[in-house]
């Protein structure tokens, strides 16, 4: 394995770091000043759109994105320490027109859309025009197993009805938010991994519409999760993804990539706790003397970065391995990086909340708001244990002569 950056790549991320730290960075106060001022959490503030052009100026768009026709070109493993800075400097997906969902869903549309659906929904995507959500999550299954899913996609003629209620379908309540990739039961005679179909959905659809917006450990953030329903939308043929009976394989597909960029993002999210950590540890004072001066205050920030890098160094083999054997060759991998990345980041800002004192958990610093999203890390894109649950299958399966009859 080398895990080295080519020079392209070196010279790529230090021109993100300094678009991070110069531009996006000193813009973040404006960006939450508008918001609050507009009195909508869900109002998309003018700076954005400022800090967007400017990226595309800089040639910083579309970095996920590894078809060079649409993207940078850039493989997993390279994509990895860009998408870390997208951790650290939580406007900058955005910026870079790098953020979740749509960078899956783009994936999913690209590869699976027709060239109605390129047109319509993928190109005004991938030019920051308006925004996606994924409605696949339904309050009333246990949505961890796919095969679950029960809402449904039927086919009239040239067209298909979709009914479905869906919950946590992020980004659904952005105003900029003009189509939903759903998932939902095609044919129910068919085995369980062929049941299902992906279609997309305009928002603008009649029969389309937001219950509500869920709050996550009762923050309203940004993230406007919507509580969703779809009764009876028509919608043509057209907007079908892949084949009918597809939906559990794009599932799947969408997830590889999905969930190895949550975990970039969780580490560059942890880099920046240690930081402010390592910081404020040296100009807090009690007892007499700072409290980087403290052992178990050392022990916690020593602790930190071993876990910062055993956890990036087994998200750099789930890229390599993604980039050389495919996503499904890197299938375990990426089920345990999943796992690992989401603890190491609640763990190690967990202990910067720790360190920080009643300040840790107020609004004035970033904590509250990066231990909230870690948390989430989770649950979404499929719960820890189910991830444990394929890990431990796979190492029981080497040692089945053993079972008991
Ligand atoms: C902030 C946030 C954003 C989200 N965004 C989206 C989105 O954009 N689109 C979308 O479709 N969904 C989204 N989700 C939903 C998320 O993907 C689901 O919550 C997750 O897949 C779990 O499904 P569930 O909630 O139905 O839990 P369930 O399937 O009911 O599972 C509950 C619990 O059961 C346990 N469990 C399940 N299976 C096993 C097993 N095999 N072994 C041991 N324990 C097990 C786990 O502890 C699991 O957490 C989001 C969720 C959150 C919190």
């Amino acid at each position: 394995m080398d895990f080295a950056l080519s020079a392209r790549c070196e010279d790529l991320r230090e021109q993100l770091r300094e678009f991070a730290d110069k531009v996006v960075e000193p813009a973040t106060a404006v960006y939450y000043q508008q918001v609050e001022g507009s009195g909508d959490p869900h109002f998309h503030p003018p700076v954005m759109e400022e800090l967007k052009a400017e990226a595309r100026a800089r040639a910083l768009w579309n970095l996920f994105l590894p078809d060079e026709r649409y993207g940078a070109g850039l493989t997993n493993l390279e994509y990895a320490p860009m998408c870390e800075l997208m951790g650290r400097t939580p406007l900058l997906g955005e910026a870079t027109n790098c953020s979740a969902p749509d960078t899956g869903n783009m994936e999913v549309l690209l590869h699976f859309g027709t060239p109605l659906v390129h047109e319509q929904f993928l190109r005004p995507l991938l030019d920051g025009e308006i925004r996606s959500c994924f409605a696949m999550t339904e309050p009333w299954v246990a949505s961890s197993d796919a095969t679950n899913i029960a809402s449904r996609i039927e086919r009239d003629g040239d067209h298909y009805i979709v009914n479905a209620h869906k919950w946590w379908t992020s980004g659904a309540a952005s105003p900029r938010c003009k189509v939903a990739v759903v998932m939902g039961v095609s044919d129910p005679e068919a085995d369980p991994y062929h049941r299902h179909s992906m279609v997309v959905v305009p928002f603008d659809s009649p029969g389309y519409r937001l219950v509500r917006t869920l709050p996550v450990l009762s923050h309203d953030a940004g993230g406007g999760h919507g509580e969703t329903l779809f009764e009876d939308v028509r919608i043509p043929k057209e907007y079908l993804l892949g084949e009918e009976g597809g939906g559990f394989a794009i599932a799947q597909a969408r997830l590889g990539p999905g969930r190895i960029h949550h975990c970039m993002r969780a580490i560059g999210m942890a880099e920046r706790a240690l930081e402010l950590m390592c910081q404020r540890a040296q100009h807090r004072v009690a007892f007499g003397k700072p409290l980087a001066d403290q052992g178990v205050v050392q022990d916690n920030i020593a602790e930190s970065r071993i876990a910062i890098e055993q956890a990036r160094l087994l998200v750099m083999k789930a890229a390599w391995l993604m980039d050389t054997v495919g996503n499904k060759g890197a299938r375990f991998e990426i089920a345990a990086i999943k796992v690992v990345a989401a603890r190491m980041a609640t763990t190690v800002i967990d202990r910067a909340i720790q360190l920080f004192g009643g300040a840790g958990l107020s609004d004035d610093w970033p904590l509250a708001q990066m231990y909230t999203y870690a948390r989430t890390l989770h649950l979404v894109d499929g719960p820890d244990d189910v991830h444990k649950m394929q890990i431990a299958r796979r190492e029981l399966r080497k040692h089945e002569a053993y079972r008991a009859q």
